[in-house]
């Protein structure tokens, strides 16, 4: 089949929640794709940034193979022997002492959020708490994750929604403290806000909500989803900060192309939280995705994925910069490590689709950022080739 025919029946049969790039996407080596026509991307996206490991490490790929072989599932009803890993590997990175394995990121809010309101009904004796969100998030699709996510477009059609979630600005201690009251279990927040637009936590900030936490005993929630496994430079983007959250919630790149998330707990806080009977998952934390976590965070520390970012990200920041300065259009570079954003003032959409042509792939976020969370393993060699194919598409747009 050729890629018009592909396509065609992609939209006969796939239910229509994504416009899509006509792009039909094959195979991958390193940090490059290739389409069912041969054509050549480099990959700036990494499949929202998930591929943190580029395609096919061999390491990575050879952990799973053996997987497929072992044992793929079992229940969570028994013990195995990949996850059991992973959980040690996972905790020794973050430091935090329980962790849940679920199969996406909107899962581990799930979990996130269910475990901030066991561990205020337990201290309480009663249910009824609220939590306090930010504007521009995002958290996921789930009708939970929907909840604590700041964007009334997508709430709109499927209210009611959980109640008791109140929406303070991204970075205004002033305002999360004016909406704090009695029944506020948690606040959660993405440390770097990755869909609203590519915005990096405040330090001082940070700090605040996070002493206001302790104040009060209310839970601080990170969303560590996009920011966190290496992306910024550090294992978790709070670990810039000197902040530590009580409850986590991680996916995305943890599993490299296996889909699971996780949502990670202090003892402190997991000893008064979710028990038997409380939650629950049959595929979260399989064999299959623990092997993939394993092996994700033994090359990560292996190879100091965290440390390689740091090296490289400030080439990317100069390159961008540069970038800004030339084109009028572009207003500024936010970000934190691979995690970067243009914000533009020509539509995102529309550069993101010339990218292509140029065989290039590069994603938005919010409606005015073209945002960069490409492969961890970029060297400055990609850093340029994504430059002049980037520089081709805005002196086009510039014209
Ligand atoms: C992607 C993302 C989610 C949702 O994760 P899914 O795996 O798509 O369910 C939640 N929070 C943040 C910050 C994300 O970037």
């Amino acid at each position: 089949m050729n890629k018009e025919n592909y396509i065609t029946s992609a939209e006969e049969n796939l239910l229509h929640t994504y416009n899509r790039f006509s792009l039909v996407l094959d195979h991958g080596k390193g940090v490059y794709l290739y389409d069912t026509d041969g054509k050549e991307y480099l990959d700036f996206a990494a499949g929202i940034a998930v591929q943190a490991l580029g395609y096919g490490n061999e390491e990575y790929n050879q952990a799973l193979k053996n997987q497929v072989d072992r044992l793929l599932h079992t229940s969570n009803l028994y013990y195995n022997v990949p996850v059991i890993r992973a959980a040690e590997r996972l905790a020794a990175v973050s430091g935090m002492e329980r962790v849940f394995f679920t199969n996406s990121g909107t899962e581990a809010i799930e979990g996130a959020i269910k475990a901030a309101k066991k561990y205020a009904y337990t201290r309480d004796g009663h249910a009824g708490h609220e939590i306090i969100a930010m504007n521009h998030s995002f958290h996921g699709r789930s009708l939970g994750a929907l909840a604590v996510t700041g964007n009334p477009h997508y709430q709109e059609p499927f209210a009611p929604l959980m109640p008791g979630v109140r929406f303070a600005d991204f970075n205004d201690i002033d305002g999360v403290k004016s909406l704090m009251n009695d029944k506020t279990c948690a606040i959660i927040l993405e440390t770097v806000q990755g869909e609203g637009g590519i915005y990096p936590a405040d330090a001082a900030f940070l700090k605040e909500v996070r002493a206001l936490c302790d104040e009060h005993d209310v839970l601080l929630i990170l969303d560590e989803i996009q920011c966190g496994m290496g992306r910024t430079g550090e294992m978790f983007a709070w670990q810039h900060y000197g902040v530590k959250p009580d409850i986590m919630a991680c996916a995305k790149a943890l599993g490299c192309g296996v889909p699971v998330g996780a949502f990670l707990l202090t003892e402190r806080v997991a000893k008064t939280s979710l028990a038997p009977g409380d939650h629950g998952t049959t595929y979260g934390g399989n064999p299959f995705a623990g092997a993939a976590v394993d092996a994700v965070l033994g090359i990560m520390e292996r190879e100091d994925i965290p440390g390689h970012v740091r090296e490289i990200a400030p080439y990317l920041e100069e390159t961008l910069d540069t970038m800004v300065e030339t084109y009028a259009f572009l207003k500024e570079r936010r970000g934190l490590g691979l995690m970067q954003g243009i914000v533009c003032e020509k539509p995102v959409g529309a550069v993101a689709a010339e990218a292509l042509k140029q065989g290039l792939i590069v994603i938005t976020a919010g409606s005015d950022v073209i945002r960069l969370v490409p492969p961890l393993i970029i060297e400055k060699k990609h850093v340029d080739e994504m430059a002049e194919k980037l520089h081709a598409v805005l002196k086009n747009m510039a014209e």
